[in-house]
């Protein structure tokens, strides 16, 4: 018999990881298979929990389909363009062109083609622990190398100016940042993002600022743009997009804006303009909601009261579950400023944790709860795990209730 051939995955996935929707969700899912309701808490994902978007972003997607049908201009579609254009202006954010806007399959899908446009193999790029896994997961696509810089937990998770300053070498070519952060719920303080650009600028870093939850700030927390912060002399490419406060993640709507010294940035815009066209276009239908999403947001046309208005429901579910988890003998959470997260820390010697991910198995199996650990999002200790806070009141209540009532089970004393 002729000797079989295994087909294997290419060796740049080796160090590729998407925890997020990896083992636990695939347990998770047997686990529901055999009939267990299992609440979960593992997604940034609004409408499974009832909170939907805007109609009129509904029905302008359903006005678009009929000219969705073609494919749209490889950067996406120049109404779309000029809204999120005018989107920055409107904060001060001076000479962002439609031309430099680049529209994608969600802000994930940018991420991966700007690396692949910008890293080439063994350039350090500078990433926040915990991150975001997909800024890991795409630079080691690339072949380039993610350095981690810490987040300070006891700095309301504002990330270490001196520790990003330290891991600076001559292979740097970018520093991300992720404000407000998803997993912690940080939303940094202007001189963190002034110190950021300022590191940058230092050492002719590109930065890349993902903002995906720009709206999503709550009580006196303000978010700050790293694209103002760098000014006209620090290129900085800014993600965005519909997923999160618009709550359309499921069509797909992110977009990428250069801004800074462009006369420097030509080739490299040409880079994600190929890649862009290779793909031809993101998904036409989904790229419909933006000019009416961002538009329909100015002073100048008031929406009706919002879930993510100050005092609404997102931040009132935040700050219950961060309450509710610092209730915890044994856990401690920073309360989130913005995003939809919280990221709480556990006490490993008491509660007998040596691996975070054992942990979420083990509490997914009794309690029938899906969270994420924290080192799948890149944090180098097995001693937190995310939490999503986007159910009903009671609910998170509950299931925070459960979480406790299981690691008084793990105690050790
Ligand atoms: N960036 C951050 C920080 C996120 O949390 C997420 C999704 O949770 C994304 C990007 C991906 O967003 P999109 O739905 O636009 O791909």
């Amino acid at each position: 018999m002729a000797s079989m051939t295994m087909f294997r995955q290419s060796h740049r996935l080796k160090n590729v990881r998407y925890d997020v929707r990896g083992p636990i969700l695939t347990e998770a899912m047997r686990l529901e298979s055999e009939g267990h309701d299992v609440l979960r808490l593992n997604l940034g994902n609004m409408r499974p929990f009832g909170l939907t978007a805007r109609p009129e972003i509904v029905d302008a997607v359903a006005a678009g389909l009929d000219a969705a049908q073609a494919y749209s201009d490889s950067r996406g579609i120049p109404v779309a363009r000029e809204a999120v254009a005018n989107h920055y202006q409107r904060q001060g954010i001076d000479g962002v062109r439609p031309d430099n806007v680049f529209l994608g399959n969600g802000v994930s899908e940018l991420i991966t083609l700007t690396l692949q446009a910008l890293v080439n193999p063994g350039d350090e790029i500078l990433v926040p622990a915990p991150d975001y896994p997909t800024w890991t997961g795409a630079v080691n696509l690339t072949g380039g190398v993610p350095v981690h810089y810490l987040a300070d937990e006891s700095n309301c998770w504002n990330p270490s100016l001196e520790d990003i300053e330290s891991k600076v070498t001559p292979r740097t070519t970018a520093l991300v940042l992720i404000n407000p952060n998803n997993p912690t719920g940080a939303v940094y303080s202007e001189d963190t993002v002034r110190g950021i650009a300022d590191i940058a600028r230092r050492h002719k870093l590109v930065l890349l600022s993902d903002e995906i939850y720009e709206e999503l700030v709550f009580g006196d927390a303000r978010h700050h743009h790293a694209a103002r912060a760098a000014g006209d002399d620090v290129l900085c490419l800014t993600f965005g997009g519909l997923s999160k406060a618009y709550r359309v993640c499921g069509y797909r709507a992110g977009w990428a804006v250069a801004t800074g010294p462009l006369h420097l940035a030509g080739d490299l815009l040409e880079g994600i303009t190929l890649l862009s066209n290779m793909r031809v276009c993101p998904n036409a239908t989904g790229q419909h909601a933006i000019s009416l999403a961002l538009g329909a947001g100015t002073p100048d046309s008031p929406l009706p009261a919002d879930i993510i208005d100050p005092g609404g429901v997102l931040e009132r579910r935040l700050a219950l579950t961060a309450d509710a988890l610092n209730s915890i003998p044994g856990v401690s959470c920073v309360a989130p400023r913005g995003a939809l997260y919280c990221f709480p820390r556990v006490d490993t010697e008491l509660f007998g944790i040596d691996s975070d991910e054992e942990f979420v198995l083990d509490l997914l199996r009794t309690e029938h709860i899906l969270v994420t650990h924290g080192t799948g999002f890149n944090w180098p200790d097995p001693d937190h795990f995310r939490i999503v806070c986007l159910p009903d009141d009671a609910i998170l209540d509950q299931a925070v209730t459960s979480i406790g009532r299981y690691l008084g089970r793990r105690r050790r004393v």
